[in-house]
């Protein structure tokens, strides 16, 4: 333990953000990963991953909401759903508030990080681990949806940023082998990063996806610990390029009492209207 240290965020080769670790959780290897998890005043607990923030108990629900609300509600019947990635029960959570939702598999490469958030981030994901519709699978999420016979509505890859394991989740094999496990009328959204700050990695993906599926495009939300602008989250599908943007009317029904902080219909219809030079990038993507 030590109090006051500033930490780094290395993501970036130009630019750091630096939280104040007013106490260290943890700091060491994992086998897959460098991980840190510490108390920052403003965020709470913080997980970092690679020197790359992954998530904090302060501003996750943000990311989260509108990764797991947005396909969700806009499918309006959703059963079966796959997350790749997201260790941190996070999104889980999210899923799992969907009374509908009877099947929730989650393909983490890491153990660690699984075991790490169910100790220190109860605060949300507490109720996830004795839902009888979540189970954990610990394997690469690639070599897993390559070998799966197993068919989804929805798939969302909440992974690392394309470098290490995650590397492999923004190639247009492993976007393929998604596609394969889809239902019909399927839809997968996926991590795509800060556009402005990531936007040799963001074009990448986004052709990646738009190669696969189609109809691809991506969404927007603010996170305040994803510096640099919003983030953009991916989305593709085999249907109609308006699919995912249902009237906000819909919405509001098929949403019923779920409790959030971030999502409301209005901000799901507007999270799809793109800055220029987000919708430019995607053109030539
Ligand atoms: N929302 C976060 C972000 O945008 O940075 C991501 C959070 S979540 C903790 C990312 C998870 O992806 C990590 O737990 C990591 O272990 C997992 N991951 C990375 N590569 C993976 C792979 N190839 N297969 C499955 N999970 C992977």
């Amino acid at each position: 333990m030590s109090g006051g240290r500033w930490i780094d965020e290395t993501l970036h080769p130009d630019i750091r953000l630096s939280l104040k670790a007013d106490r260290i959780l943890y700091e060491d290897g994992t086998g897959h990963h460098h991980l840190a998890l510490f108390e920052n005043r403003v965020f709470g607990k913080v997980l970092v991953l690679d020197g790359a923030i992954q998530v904090t108990s302060a501003d996750e629900f943000a990311y989260h909401e509108m990764m797991a609300h947005v396909p969700i509600l806009a499918h309006g019947a959703v059963r079966d759903v796959m997350i790749v990635g997201g260790g941190d029960g996070g999104l889980a959570e999210e899923v799992l508030k969907h009374p509908a939702v009877e099947r929730l598999l989650q393909v983490e490469i890491d153990a660690s990080v699984v075991d790490f958030a169910r100790s220190h981030f109860g605060d949300f994901n507490a109720g996830i681990f004795d839902d009888p519709r979540f189970k954990v699978e610990i394997a690469d999420g690639a070599a897993f949806v390559a070998r799966t016979s197993q068919r989804f509505d929805v798939i969302l890859v909440d992974s690392t940023d394309p470098q290490g394991p995650g590397a492999v989740l923004f190639t247009a094999d492993f976007y393929r082998g998604l596609k394969r496990c889809l239902k019909p009328g399927g839809v997968v959204v996926t991590q795509s990063g800060v556009p402005f700050l990531q936007m040799a990695e963001f074009r990448s993906a986004m052709g990646n996806l738009a190669s696969v599926f189609a109809t691809a495009g991506c969404y927007l939300v603010t996170v305040p610990t994803y510096f640099g602008g919003q983030m953009a989250l991916g989305w593709a599908h085999d249907g109609d390029a308006k699919a995912l943007q249902p009237p906000a009317a819909v919405l509001a029904r098929r949403a019923g009492n779920l409790h959030t902080r971030y999502y409301t219909p209005a901000v799901h219809r507007a999270a799809f209207a793109l800055p220029r030079f987000i919708a430019d990038a995607l053109e030539v993507a």
